[in-house]
């Protein structure tokens, strides 16, 4: 399932929620969108699932505009944006039904199915006002999964959830993901939640794209070291040559920090090659650690420090 979007804007009065934002999301991967609060993640979604308009700009799914061909884009999508919203005085199974639009044995069969993996057989027959906020998000995401759909888009489905509910929700986003190959998007604030089940990122920060692909690519870029040898000095002076004669394994001017020197390898070189061109050197090695650059330093690093 292809979604494109492509110079996206959107105006509310004067003023520009997003700017100017294209791009593709991955057919059967789970995407992050991230930013922090207020940055435009709700909106865009918006504009994907056609709840809104966008100043300039179109988004496609499946080649079909979401805007003039609403009914054949939309088909195979299923959403939640911003809150799930319930009838409270009608069981959750009344409310899926009459949300989903669903009935007949084909909707009672992918009701089981989701109703399993969901877990929430249990709550089916509750009147939606009496159930917690973690049932309510699971509530939600059967919905979005009910018209058995090819892609979901799930708006900070974690939100108000306890630290043991967001795990569950996010182990569920990734089975369902991994099982039926249904493409994921998933907005979220908490990027040390999406970093742990996401294939792509799509960073925006007060309207504007701030960096989207591969997790793995973009934080790949840096890969830090932490070096403890008998003989530090002599240590870091070999690394500082190195660096200033451009070795081709070290990316950065080495420095001390928390009792090792720490250095950047380049994209591509692998932590042996660095310990080896080390023993080759004669420095005995007591400790040597190898850190990727985590989602949240990545943001710090590309968004200004705001989230
Ligand atoms: P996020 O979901 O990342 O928190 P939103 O997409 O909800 O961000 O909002 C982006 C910006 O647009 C914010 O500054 C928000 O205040 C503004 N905004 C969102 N919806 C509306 C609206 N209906 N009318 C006016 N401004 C809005
Ligand atoms: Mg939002």
């Amino acid at each position: 399932m292809s979604i494109v979007c492509k110079n996206l804007t959107k105006y509310y009065g004067k003023q520009a929620a997003l700017s100017d934002v294209s791009l593709n999301i991955c057919d059967n991967c789970i995407t992050a969108l991230v930013g922090p609060n207020g940055a435009g993640k709700s909106t865009l979604i918006k504009l994907i699932t056609g709840l809104i308009h966008p100043t300039c700009g179109y988004v496609t799914i499946d080649g079909y505009d979401v805007h003039t061909r609403h009914r054949q884009a939309l088909q195979h999508l299923g959403a939640i944006v911003e809150w799930p919203s319930f009838y409270a005085d009608l069981t959750a199974r009344r409310n899926l039904e009459i949300l989903s639009g669903g009935h007949g044995q084909a909707y009672e069969k992918k009701l089981s199915e989701v109703t399993d993996f969901l877990k929430i057989g249990n709550i089916l027959d509750r009147k939606a006002g009496v159930l917690s906020t973690g049932q309510k998000q699971r509530l939600g995401i059967a919905l979005a999964l009910l018209p058995d759909s090819r892609c979901i888009i799930l708006d900070e489905p974690t939100n108000g959830l306890d630290p043991s509910g967001i795990v569950e929700i996010r182990e569920l986003i990734s089975d369902y993901n991994r099982q039926f190959g249904v493409t994921v998007l998933i907005s979220s604030h908490l990027l040390s939640e999406v970093e742990m089940i996401c294939d792509n990122i799509i960073m925006i920060v007060d309207g504007k794209l701030k960096a989207c692909g591969n997790l793995h690519e973009l934080l790949g870029r840096k890969h830090s070291l932490r070096i403890v040898t008998g003989n530090m000095e002599e240590t870091m002076e070999f690394l500082r040559r190195a660096f200033e004669q451009h070795a081709p394994w070290i990316a950065s001017l080495p420095y001390f920090e928390n009792g090792a020197i720490n250095m950047e390898m380049p994209p591509g070189v692998e932590p042996y090659q660095v310990s080896d061109e080390l023993f080759k050197a004669r420095q005995h090695l007591q400790h040597f650690s190898c850190e990727q650059q985590k989602l949240e330093d990545f943001f710090l690093n590309n968004a200004g420090g705001k989230i």
